[in-house]
């Protein structure tokens, strides 16, 4: 199918490059699109496909052109079959759900067999499904119009990037780092000594290296899908939130224990700000300098050791040490001293 729809994209780009060469004439989508009716009758490999799939090709040819009349991209390409990954669809037309669960493509035999991450939202408009293969999987995007919003959680917490765990928040719960990762990078690393030995140029060594893009992309996928339903959960269980802000993260002593959690926490904060702004949710990054030498809950400084897990205070201030970081963290925010005594705060939504 890809290899059809890319031949088609090809086509309709040779016939713009042509017409306005030799006829000085731009042809646009509508132009294409009223020969495609007797290209389809012609071309057998057309024929199998829906209408409307076609269609989409056409107007993504468009999509390049006019991105590179405005001068945002590169002059569109000829592609190869091998590097033309997607396909898109209008819902109800071309492509089918079946009440089975499968989906039902025009011109594909049978239905084709999917794995359902997540069901449609309750009353969703359906629109488009965009079928995209990668590294040999086929992926089914959708998109829905449905209503969302209201869906935050109440009160406010702050988050600690700790250094076992993920995160620490305010009220004491500690996420621990997925355990995906520690598995993941031992086996990446035994495919990575497998490809080494491999000999240069040998199909032994490109199966190698297909099984270490093919590691990569899981763990990638693994990453973002934890990251999607932790941040989820954070909005849905609070009202405003506050982070840290690593981008002004002074070079503590302690930041280079937390920084294997970096890239995790990045991902975290950018995704729980996205899904915070449209659920009406407050996300705020403090300075996070001195957060763990900080008292919540009278303020006082003084330096502890790395070593020391507990937060205590003379004041009478007991507590996980991480716990207390986020505190200090979530008080920065959104305390009453707020803007006073804290360093700098940016506000991310
Ligand atoms: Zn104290």
């Amino acid at each position: 199918m890809l290899a059809d729809f890319c031949g088609l994209y090809n086509a309709c780009l040779q016939q713009r490059i042509e017409a306005y060469r030799r006829r000085g004439v731009a042809l646009r989508y509508a132009q294409q699109a009223a020969e495609l009716c007797a290209v389809r009758a012609e071309e057998p490999a057309l024929a199998r496909w829906s209408f409307t799939a076609l269609q989409q090709v056409l107007r993504r040819v468009e999509t390049t052109y006019t991105a590179f009349f405005r001068r945002k991209r590169g002059f569109p390409r000829f592609r190869a079959a091998s590097r033309y990954h997607a396909a898109a669809f209008r819902i109800g037309d071309g492509l089918r759900l079946l009440k089975t669960g499968r989906l039902a493509v025009v011109g594909v035999t049978g239905g084709i067999k999917v794995v359902w991450h997540r069901t449609f939202p309750p009353g969703a408009k359906l629109g488009t499904a965009v079928l995209t293969r990668q590294l040999g999987k086929w992926y089914a995007v959708f998109s829905v119009e449905a209503e969302f919003g209201g869906a935050h959680g109440v009160g406010d917490v702050g988050l600690d990037l700790g250094l076992n765990a993920l995160f620490a928040t305010s009220d004491g719960h500690s996420e621990p780092a997925p355990q995906f990762e520690r598995r993941a990078h031992k086996a990446q690393r035994r495919r990575q000594r497998a490809l080494s030995r491999c000999k240069r140029g040998s199909r032994r060594r490109d199966e190698a290296r297909a099984r270490l893009a093919a590691g990569a992309a899981r763990i990638s996928r693994q990453r973002r899908n934890h990251a999607h339903k932790l941040s989820r959960e954070l909005v849905s269980r609070y009202a405003r939130l506050a982070f840290e802000d690593l981008s002004a993260a002074a070079l503590a002593r302690s930041r280079l224990a937390r920084s294997i959690h970096d890239a995790a926490w990045r991902t975290l904060v950018n995704m729980t700000t996205y899904k915070a702004e449209s659920a009406g949710a407050v996300v705020q990054l403090v300075d996070p300098r001195g957060t763990s030498q900080t008292c919540p809950s009278c303020g006082a400084v003084a330096a502890k050791p790395l070593a020391l897990r507990r937060h205590t205070c003379a004041c009478g201030s007991d507590l996980d040490r991480d716990v207390a970081a986020a505190q200090v963290v979530r008080d920065r925010a959104f305390g009453p001293g707020y803007g006073l005594w804290s360093l700098s705060v940016r506000v991310a939504a």
